[in-house]
Parts: structure tokens; sequence; C-alpha cells
């Protein structure tokens, strides 16, 4: 029998599997995995300073246990270069051809690279898995002062991270206020303030345009010809899905891998999942919504096709400066934000025409409504 083969061993290719191994112990299972294969908590990255952990420590498995909890075969460090969806085939750098019944791409996000200049680019880390965090970890047990370039969720939890760990942090960031994304203009600024109270110096409303080398230090240049000196720089600007592998296969591809409600792509034996795919048209870079389809595409694996429906799945911040969670409202939804705020706490809701609640922001002491409050929300995707 030829294997199911999952290409990626993030959260979501492994919750895939043990999923599915709840439903089904005899179907081959193979992975191919460009990394060690080390089962880890990726959110952990951000607030691993906080709570004392080093590098090693956030593994929780190492790929030979995974291969044995799950009933699986795991090549490690083997990239899948191609995929022949007519012959049901992959290649890998090994130089191999290996069938499939089914083909599952985890394949994960990239970070997407800061537009910049100078002879300093090259040494800019971005972290978006346990090998990067381990180099990012190395240096900075050098470093003092780390400036972060973004001031999204990842680049406000890094900076927060930062400073439990007594550095000097700087953040850059084009809007006025960070997590512009997720909260609204009040809520963002009471963020803004306690971050800048816990230590961070913001430098809002620029945007870092060159990063050059000068001895043992970066130098930033900023827009409005300001300048920033700093000991390692973080980019935190975002991710975007890999979807080089599936484009070159002749896959459909959007912001991800276009997938139906099954996670199917255009080819019926080629799924999509995690933060490669794009559902609906949208693309979720978070855990909840993986962690529903793994559940949806497990039992559609094991022979009873299911589709994916999301419930309201807000995001926490991992800030411990101010506690953080949000939801914000879906895009086209027209309403208002209704904020009640004090200095310890914000608490926003979106009210839509309806009158329905259909989005929030808490922060500080309101972050103890987010369960009432959730089971108010629609379901994302019904
Ligand atoms: C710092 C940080 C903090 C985060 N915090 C949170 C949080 O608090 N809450 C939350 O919900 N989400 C958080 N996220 C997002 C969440 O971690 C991701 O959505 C999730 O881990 C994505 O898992 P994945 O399996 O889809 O992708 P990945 O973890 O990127 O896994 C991709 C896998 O594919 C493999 N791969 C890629 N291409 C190939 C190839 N061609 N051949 C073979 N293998 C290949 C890679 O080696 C890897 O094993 C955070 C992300 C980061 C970076």
């Amino acid at each position: 029998m030829e294997p199911i083969i999952i290409i990626g061993t993030g959260l979501a290719g492994y919750n895939l599997a043990k999923e599915f191994r709840k439903l089904n112990n005899s179907t081959p299972l193979l992975f191919i995995t460009g990394d060690d294969g080390y089962f880890y908590s990726k959110p952990m990255l951000s607030n691993a300073l906080a709570k004392g952990k080093k590098p090693a420590e956030l593994v929780i498995s190492d790929a030979d246990q995974m291969a044995s909890q799950l009933n699986a075969e795991i090549m490690t460090f083997t990239r899948v270069e191609g995929i022949d969806p007519a012959s049901h085939c992959v290649s890998t750098s090994q130089g191999e051809s290996l069938s499939y019944s089914k083909l599952i791409m985890a394949v994960g996000a990239k970070p997407i690279e800061p537009p910049l200049v100078g002879d300093g680019v090259e040494l800019i880390y971005t972290v978006n898995n346990l090998q990067d965090y381990t180099e990012f970890r190395k240096t900075i047990s050098y470093s003092r002062h780390i400036a972060i370039i973004g001031s999204g969720l990842i680049g406000c939890e890094f900076a927060n991270d930062l400073l439990s760990a007594e550095y000097q942090v700087s953040v850059i960031g084009p809007d006025k206020v960070p997590l512009g994304r997720l909260l609204p203009t009040e809520a963002a600024k009471y963020m803004k303030q306690q971050l800048a109270h816990a230590g961070v110096k913001w430098h809002l409303g620029e945007t870092c345009t060159a990063v050059n080398k000068n001895k043992n230090h970066f130098v930033l240049e900023l827009s409005g010809d300001k300048t920033i000196t700093a000991d390692t720089v973080l980019s935190a600007i975002g991710l975007k899905p890999d979807t080089s592998l599936a484009k070159a296969a002749g896959l459909k591809t959007g912001h991800g891998i276009i997938v139906d409600r099954y996670f199917q792509t255009n080819e019926p034996d080629i799924y999509a999942i995690g933060d490669c795919a794009e559902v609906e048209g949208q693309v979720l870079l978070f855990v909840m919504p993986l962690m529903q389809g793994a559940r949806a595409l497990a039992k559609t694996l094991a022979g009873e096709p299911t589709r994916i429906s999301y419930p309201a799945m807000p995001v926490v911040v991992k800030s411990p400066a101010c506690a953080c969670v949000a939801s914000p409202p879906p895009t086209g939804v027209e309403g208002d934000w209704q904020i009640e705020q004090n200095d310890k706490t914000v608490k926003a809701l979106y009210i839509g025409k309806d009158g329905k609640l259909a989005g929030f922001a808490l922060l500080g002491e309101a972050v103890t409504e987010k369960a009432a409050l959730t089971k108010q929300l629609p379901s994302m995707m019904t």
C-alpha cells in the first residue's frame, strides 16, 4: 500500500497525524521534512525567555520518538523538491522518487524579507522555527540592545520577552500604533503605553530603510533621517504562506495554496493544511485553525469526508506587560467600536449594524471576559 505522505513536521503536519492515528492505525504514514523533525510548540519561541527556557528545553519529542508515537516513518533533513500529481510521486533532495496515495502539504509560511539596503542586511535575524531561534539566542547572549523591525503581534511579543530578560529593546513600525491590524486605535495606544512603561523604546510612524555594520554594532537608518544603533537586529514584519512547491507542481495558489473546505487542492489527492493553506480566501497563521483543520482532514483521510467550519478564534497576545486578547471584526462587517477604558483596562466591543457583537479587543483586567464574549461572537466560517 502506498503511504500517505505528509510534507512538513510543524504543528500542522504532526497534529494531523495525531488526529489521523486516533481513527486509523494501519495506513502507512511517511513524513518528509526539511528540518530535524523535532516536535515543539512554536508559539513558545516568543515567550521562552520569560518562561526561563533554553531553546533545547522547548523540544517535546525528537523525530524518533514522534515516529514511534505516530507509527510513522520520518525522513529528516530531506526537502521535497518536486511533485508530479499525474504519477502520484514526489522527488526529494536525497534523489529519491517516492509514491503516495494521498499527499499532504504542511509546508508552513516564510518570513517576509524587509526591503532594506546596507552591509548589515544579511545579518538580520528572523525567527520562524526552533533552529532560527537557537541561533538568535546564541547571538543575543552577547548583546544588550536589540532592535526589532515590525510592531505587529510577533514584534510586540519578542519585545516584551526580551525586556523580561533585561535587554534594551527598540521597536520600529510604520503605523502610529503597534498591533494596528488586531486592535482598534484606542486599544493599540494603551498597549503602546504599557509596553513603553515596561521599557520598549518605540520608533512608530517610521520605516527602517538601511542596516549597516559599524564595528560590533548595527546602525539602522530610519525614515526622517534618524538613526539608531543596536547590537542585534530582528525582523518581524510578517510571514507569507510558502507556495513555491505548489506553484511549481501546477497547483492553484493565491495568498496561500488554494484549498476547498475539505483542504483539497485542485488535484484530488493533494491537500494543504496549516500556515501554507488558503481556505475560502483566508490564510490563518495561528494554531487554533490548524488544530480544527487537523481534526477535519484526519476524518476525511480516514474515509469520512468532513467540511471545515471555524468557530470564533480570538488571538491571545503573549505580552505579560499588558494582557491582551482580540478578535477583530470580519472584513466587510459594518459597525462601530464601543470602548470603555481606564488606566487598568480597555474593553472594546465591535457592534455590527444588526446590534450583535462582531469583534472585541480586551486589554488588562478586561481579558477575564474573553470566554463569555467569545460565546457571543458569530462563527468565523460556518
Ligand atoms: C514566534 C512565533 C510565535 C507564535 N505565537 C503564536 C501564538 O501565540 N498563538 C498562535 O496561535 N500562533 C502563534 N504562532 C503561529 C503558529 O506557531 C503557526 O501558525 C504554526 O506553528 C504553523 O505550523 P505549520 O505546521 O503550518 O508550519 P511550520 O511550523 O512552518 O512547519 C512547516 C514544516 O514544513 C517543512 N517544509 C517546508 N518546506 C518543505 C519542503 N519543500 N520539503 C520538506 N519539508 C518542508 C519545514 O521544515 C517544517 O517542518 C507563532 C509563530 C511564531 C513564528
